[in-house]
């Protein structure tokens, strides 16, 4: 499977800083071989433009950072995935802790979003991750496994098609994230949560198919070191990838490093 990196972008970036984006993307990405898949995640009245302004681009695709679990109806405020998959996105995030936290999602809501996008055919990135709190008191690992376990009750087996990543991000290691440290994760920290992931996917038969990225302050300084862990198969990079040079840098890095560590 080739690495994957998505760019979240969060609620940032207006129209007009799209195309000077993706063309200093492109211009970075040019000539370099089809070995991985990168995703911007962007806003969604901003899809449209980025998937305009990301025409030719063969490794970049461009993807939701939330949907309903619904294709249509009466849910005043929301967008399906259908509409989604109609206009071209390729990938949504599922379960960011930014949507758990501000907006009360829960691993059962996170369960039947994961099942509407993978049905629509995009690419499901379903995030998980403890809080400092959680971690100073032990809880770490069992957050972890209900958080997947719940969310990927209804994806026991994937159909051919399906694609499914899961991205671990500690909450408290997220930039400028709701409980950040500002402290980032000793990759000790990162090769023991992905080995669990790792293995709860083998548990639920989802381990052949699936990546498991790592998302939290990653940048273009730590990306070889974090991509040399065992098991981290890409990774989420947040305010980095607001700057097209350094989530280039980041998908450049991080490919070699991949590569170089199978
Ligand atoms: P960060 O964000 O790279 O700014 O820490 C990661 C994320 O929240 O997905």
């Amino acid at each position: 499977m080739k690495p994957f990196f998505g760019g979240n972008w969060k609620m940032q970036k207006l129209p007009d800083e799209v195309g000077e984006y993706f063309s200093k993307l492109q211009e970075q990405l040019k000539g370099t071989k089809d070995n991985y898949q990168a995703v911007v995640f962007a806003s969604f009245p901003l899809i449209p433009s980025c998937i305009e302004q990301n025409k030719g681009s063969a490794s970049v695709t461009v993807g939701a950072q939330n949907c309903h679990w619904e294709m249509s109806g009466t849910f005043t405020g929301e967008v399906s995935p259908e509409l989604l998959k109609a206009l071209g996105a390729s990938a949504v995030i599922v379960g960011h802790s930014e949507r758990r936290k501000y907006f009360s999602e829960s691993d059962e809501t996170c369960e039947k979003k994961l099942k509407a996008v993978l049905s629509c055919g995009l690419t499901a990135l379903l995030c998980c991750g403890e809080t400092w709190d959680e971690r100073e008191s032990g809880q770490a690992e069992a957050v972890v496994r209900r958080q997947l376990e719940v969310a990927l009750a209804g994806v026991s087996s994937l159909n051919p098609g399906e694609k499914l990543v899961v991205a671990y991000e500690p909450v408290w290691a997220i930039s400028a994230g709701p409980g950040s440290k500002s402290k980032p994760a000793e990759n000790s920290d990162i090769e023991q949560m992905h080995q669990l992931v790792s293995d709860i996917l083998v548990e639920l038969e989802l381990n052949e198919t699936t990546r498991v990225i790592y998302g939290a302050s990653v940048n273009p300084d730590n990306i070889a070191g974090i991509m040399a862990i065992k098991n981290v198969d890409g990774v989420l990079p947040g305010a980095a990838s607001l700057d097209a040079e350094k989530f280039a840098q980041i998908i450049l890095r991080g490919s070699t490093a991949f590569y170089d560590n199978l």
